[in-house]
């Protein structure tokens, strides 16, 4: 009698038969330092505890401390009216959509969301998706360019999303609308011949914290009659609720905006908003919408409630003056801080020196990651932080003493 044959606890790992070899694969990205493990925080947002030994079954919490390095911007995460909007539509429409929206999961709660986004953004019409992964991939595939101009720095979902259309993906330097022009002017035959061309950019990157040229991009878009796709994902909800598509009067001049509903409006869900033809063909086409069970109500009301108390403008005017104050505190420390959004990457440079702040700082309770080589470029190894809108004066002071203390013992600064 041979053992269970469902066991997985004797003689080799079964992932690593079949020529999978997902252990020698774990190791590899060991050995590049990309292996990463999940941390459980008890809550998120505030003050959370973090688990101390991320490899446990049942996590066991550290003691409590600081998060900045969150994308819950407004911190409304566990804002009262937020979760209170999440119950009432779990009791009243339900706690999941139960199917796609295409075939019995579409309601009056996601409808009027998408409604809410439509008049925020200033467009015809809004599409909620499942995630805003989902929502770039989906789209950037369904809408089938011939080219593709997409910025070196583009998210994941983007890049996906450029990988799954029949396009050929032609990628200009990062923020430079120079670059794109070369490009697209290179091509400017196969244009003349009927080619239907994309340029697709963040708005604000999360990793420099930096803003696409957007009034350049569509400038040399509007050149060569190419469309213009704008990730709104870390800028939505905290430009009068909208993004920088609208602060900088582009709205009509951006084709497709898409965004995601889990950063500053604390929820889950992406959506992409425009014209009423390019919804109605989303609905059909876009198959990460068409297959995917629709966005559960609790999300949806959570995310509506979110919009609505963003777009009043002083949870945001909080979020830009504790921005302001870390950005201020860290440069007169001596840090070198990129980016003009509520993104602060403090850049250190080694990846170990990186490594080794973030882990001094969260001895001091301050949690921010480290972001190394080869996220980003070698030599650019960095402290990811952004603070909320809900982090005290205090707290703030106790980030920056904290940068202060671990900078020196470190000789960072
Ligand atoms: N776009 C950008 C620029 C993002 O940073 C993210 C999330 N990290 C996404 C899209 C995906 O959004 P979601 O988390 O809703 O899938």
């Amino acid at each position: 009698m041979t053992g269970d044959p469902h066991s997985r606890t004797d003689g080799e790992a079964p992932e690593d038969t079949c020529g999978f070899a997902l252990a020698d694969r774990l190791a590899a990205r060991d050995a590049r330092g990309l292996r990463r493990d999940l941390r459980p925080i008890d809550r998120v947002a505030g003050r959370a505890r973090m688990a101390a030994d991320p490899r446990r079954d049942r996590p066991v919490y550290g003691d409590e401390q600081l998060v900045f390095g969150s994308n819950n911007y407004l911190g409304l995460a566990r804002d009262d009216r937020v979760v209170r909007a999440a119950r009432k539509a779990a009791a009243a429409v339900g706690t999941g959509a139960g199917a796609s929206r295409l075939v019995t999961g579409d309601t009056g709660l996601h409808r009027a969301l998408e409604r809410d986004l439509a008049e925020t953004k200033g467009t015809e019409r809004a599409l909620l998706f499942s995630s805003g992964y989902a929502a770039n991939v989906g789209t950037v595939a369904a809408l089938d360019p011939d080219v593709i101009f997409s910025d070196d720095l583009n998210h994941a979902s983007i890049v996906d999303g450029c990988r799954l259309a029949d396009a050929e993906t032609v990628v200009y330097d990062h923020c430079d609308s120079g670059s794109l022009c070369e490009a697209m002017a290179a091509r400017q035959d196969e244009r003349d011949a009927g080619e239907s061309w994309l340029v697709v950019t963040d708005s604000v990157f999360s990793m420099d914290g930096d803003v696409a040229p957007l009034s350049a991009i569509c400038d040399a878009a509007e050149r060569h009659e190419a469309w213009v796709m704008v990730d709104e994902a870390h800028a939505t909800g905290l430009y009068e609720g909208a993004g920088i598509v609208q602060r900088e009067g582009l709205g009509d001049r951006v084709q497709v905006q898409v965004g995601t509903l889990s950063k500053a409006l604390a929820s889950q869900g992406g959506y992409v908003v425009g014209s009423d033809r390019l919804v109605e063909y989303l609905l059909n086409a876009a198959r990460s919408f068409v297959f995917s069970t629709g966005l559960a109500p609790p999300a949806v009301g959570a995310a509506r409630e979110a919009l609505r108390i963003a777009r009043q403008g002083t949870r945001p005017a909080r979020l830009w003056n504790a921005v302001d104050r870390l950005r201020d505190g860290l440069e007169s420390l001596g840090y070198d801080v990129l980016g003009e959004t509520q993104i602060l990457p403090v850049v250190v440079g080694d990846r170990d020196d990186a490594l080794a702040l973030a882990n001094r700082l969260s001895d001091r309770g301050i949690v921010a990651p480290a972001i190394r080589s080869p996220t980003v470029p070698a030599g650019t190894s960095r402290i990811r932080i952004a603070p909320t809108a809900t982090h005290a004066a205090s707290e703030l002071e106790r980030c920056l003493d904290a940068f202060e203390l671990a900078g020196r013992e470190l000789d960072l600064v």
